[in-house]
């Protein structure tokens, strides 16, 4: 599904940008990346997992491409979380990078040759495959290419704030592709960092409450509705805390889940907390959590018209559900939990040992 380019002359700028960055000093960048990415092997499955280099790569192509390297970085991983969810349809086609691209858009709907590697007559087929590190070639399995082409077509709309979105919109055409991405820029903007995936139980670990894995299990108030989360029972106005690092989308009333907060991760995972008694006062739609972090607290509401609450026992009831593109998918939140809620405590108990 390829669209028409725009403007002739916004192309142009492109190739011309890229053409004269090469000639002014893109070769030595080039040569540092390549010394860079000679240790991919070693760096890779490291105790960062390859995300300092992921970085040296993101900041190579801000300076290539004009986008800060947030931005690249939130289609990267936006890109990576469409892999996860659908990784049949969507195979890994590089080492690091997450950007995937199918071959007709790559090459061209037209062209022949469907693994063309060749940047001229790749164009000639409207192809969106380019060269990103340089090489002469725009290799589809190349990190650089992959990250570089889907840049590429993104800055025939320019490269502002709005001109970003824009372009999201005309390569993705649907609405939460661009939210999702401008969500994920935010996050690495606000923490200039990539490791944002640290996990927090949603009640404070050393307080009284109790779960149990209640996956598929009939909705006890309600009616037959398949139970889609984790009830934690605990007390009235127990804090509830952000379980990931991540950005409030939702925040508000809602006949089920009462006083109720979503949140959106890295991982394009959606936590929802319900039938909270209130919310932490500052916090407002489009604000960035941190794992650990009060949200609100817990309580009762839900089942009714704004207000109601009393018609069950305080709980928090908490749902991930994962974005697959146009639609998302409930799934079972307890391993999670029981994986965050050990994970804290380890974490308390050395920082005991080593105050
Ligand atoms: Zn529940």
């Amino acid at each position: 599904m390829l669209r028409k380019y725009p403007a002739a002359a916004a192309l142009l700028s492109v190739t011309v940008s890229w053409l004269v960055f090469s000639a002014a000093g893109g070769a030595a960048i080039a040569q540092a990346s390549g010394a860079e990415s000679g240790t991919k092997s070693q760096t890779h499955g490291t105790e960062d997992g390859g995300l300092h280099e992921r970085r040296l790569e993101y900041d190579r192509m801000a300076l290539l491409t004009g986008f800060a390297w947030y931005q690249l970085a939130a289609i990267d991983q936006y890109e990576r979380t469409l892999s996860d969810a659908k990784p049949k349809e969507r195979p890994k086609l590089g080492q690091w990078a997450g950007v995937y691209i199918s071959e007709e858009k790559w090459a061209g709907e037209l062209n022949p040759d469907k693994g063309d590697s060749n940047p001229k007559s790749i164009r000639v087929f409207n192809g969106i495959g380019r060269d990103g590190d340089g090489d002469g070639k725009a290799e589809r399995t190349n990190d650089a290419d992959l990250l570089y082409s889907e840049a590429a077509a993104l800055l025939r709309y320019g490269s502002s704030q709005e001109d970003f979105a824009i372009g999201l919109w005309e390569y993705y055409h649907n609405i939460r592709s661009v939210q999702r991405v401008k969500q994920f820029a935010k996050l690495y903007e606000t923490f200039d960092r990539l490791d944002l995936f640290q996990g927090s139980f949603p009640l404070p670990v050393k307080s009284q409450y109790s779960y149990r894995s209640t996956w598929g299990t009939a909705r006890s108030w309600g009616g037959y509705r398949i139970h889609e989360g984790t009830d934690i029972f605990a007390h009235h106005g127990l804090p509830v805390r952000s379980t990931v690092y991540g950005i409030v989308e939702i925040k508000g009333w809602n006949a089920y889940g009462g006083w109720r907060i979503g949140i959106r991760d890295l991982n394009n995972r959606y936590h929802y907390y319900a039938h909270l008694s209130g919310f932490e006062k500052k916090l407002e739609a489009g604000d960035v959590v941190t794992p650990g972090q009060t949200i609100g607290w817990v309580g009762s509401s839900g089942y009714g018209k704004p207000g109601t609450q009393g018609k069950f026992p305080p709980h928090l009831h908490y749902g991930i559900y994962r974005d697959r593109g146009w639609v998302e998918w409930a799934f079972d939140p307890y391993p999670l939990l029981h994986r965050w809620e050990r994970e804290e405590l380890q974490r308390l108990r050395s920082a005991k040992r080593n105050p």
